[in-house]
């Protein structure tokens, strides 16, 4: 029997973004202190900034460039992340609150100074929506929009001429910049619920077998390599029992394919109903199914075997009398997939030529990889 490589075993498949949100926040955090060290540079050769500004761009900078050499290191990416959105919200919530409190100011210049704070806010926001969860960053910027609209009412400009029309269109202007990245965001959210349950549906798709619902032999590939993993030397022991009906070409031909479907089916529910907490049953391929779990021994392994046997025995499935034959292998750490389902599956064959409806529990398989592994002395 082939047995063929275990696909490497993967995680979510709608968290692809991982290398690419890391390489942004090694993007983004040098780009940011250089965009904060520009005004400040400007600053110092002729001084335009507000108080706000002089006081809390240097500390922005500091946490940028402190931000931007974490980034580097082996710090959780989720750490950094949420160090700088909170970063950039507080500096953003800050200076527009400065602004606004700031009752020295004369209409105009607070709306000049509150305009340089749009692209602060769209980072602000943008950041938020890459770094949460679609809904929780959805949630997130549409506080912010609220906060918004409540500050633009409530410095909803008095009295006519140019300055206050300059303010009451710098408000206006953030709130809409606002609204644009929240819809930009919700739309982004929906396509990419969509992708992840498209994602996901395909992922289950490709390890459940169609004609029974249970993991295929692509999962039973990774459930056994995941398994085998954790298995110390003096710990429980891989067990594969190979389960394959007997005589079902004799089904097939006397009752009809959808009949021997059916019989598939309700053995699939059986071996479900039988199946071990922490182990699991799958179809291997045609009438052939494979269950894996971890027992202490081998006579641990040939009792659980036995009950199976016998219960698929006792119950006719699809109303037809059937009986299964079983080859049992097992193996302690480290455990070898392909070895141990080589020796389950001869141990299958010693089950059918012993006149079928029985269990066969391999010889030793660990001492069968050796054997394959010790190359043949070569005569000179
Ligand atoms: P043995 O006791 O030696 O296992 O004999 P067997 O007849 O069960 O084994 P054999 O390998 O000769 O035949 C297996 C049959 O299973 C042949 C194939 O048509 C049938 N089969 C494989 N997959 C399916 C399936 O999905 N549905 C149905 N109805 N039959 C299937
Ligand atoms: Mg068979
Ligand atoms: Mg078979």
């Amino acid at each position: 029997m082939h047995v063929p490589a275990p696909p490497s075993a993967s995680s979510d498949p709608a968290d692809l973004s991982f290398r690419e949100r890391r390489l942004l926040g090694r993007l983004v955090l040098p780009g940011g202190a250089l965009a904060v060290a520009l005004p400040l540079w400007l600053h110092a050769a002729s001084p335009y900034l507000g108080t706000f500004d002089q006081a809390a761009l240097p500390v922005l900078l500091v946490l940028l460039v402190l931000l931007s050499a974490l980034s580097w290191t082996r710090l959780p990416l989720t750490w950094t992340e949420t160090a700088l959105v909170a970063v950039l919200n507080g500096f953003v919530v800050l200076r527009l609150g400065a602004l606004l409190a700031d009752s020295t100011l004369e209409a105009g210049t607070r709306a000049a100074l509150l305009s340089t704070t749009l692209p602060w806010t769209v980072v602000a926001l943008m950041l938020n929506a890459w770094v949460f969860p679609g809904m929780a960053a959805l949630r997130l910027n549409f506080m912010v929009l609220c906060g918004q609209v409540l500050c633009m009412l409530a410095w909803w400009p008095q009295g006519a001429g140019p300055a206050p029309l300059y303010l009451m269109t710098t408000l206006i202007q953030l709130v809409l910049a606002t609204l644009a990245v929240l819809s930009a965001q919700l739309v982004a959210t929906r396509h990419t619920s969509l992708v992840t349950r498209l994602a996901r549906q395909a992922m289950a798709d490709a390890h459940t077998d169609v004609l029974t619902g249970l993991p295929n032999r692509r999962a039973l590939m990774l459930a056994l390599e995941g398994l085998a993993g954790p298995l110390t030397m003096d710990g429980p022991r891989l067990v594969a029992a190979l389960v394959d009906v007997d005589h079902f070409k004799r089904i097939n031909d006397d009752h009809g394919h959808p009949r021997g479907d059916e019989v598939l089916r309700a053995l699939a529910v059986q071996l479900r109903g039988h199946q071990p907490s922490g182990g699991l049953v799958g179809r291997y391929g045609g009438e052939e199914f494979l269950c894996l779990l971890c027992l202490p021994d081998e006579t641990a392994a040939l009792e659980f075997c036995e009950r199976l046997r016998s219960r698929v025995s006792r119950e006719p499935l699809a109303g037809l009398p059937i009986t299964v034959s079983v080859g049992v292998a097992v193996m302690g750490a480290p455990v070898h997939g392909p070895t141990l389902l080589d020796a389950a599956d001869e141990a299958l064959y010693q089950a059918k030529r012993a006149g079928r409806n029985r269990v066969h529990l391999a010889a030793p398989v660990a001492e069968r990889y050796e054997r394959q592994r010790t190359p043949v002395p070569v005569k000179t």
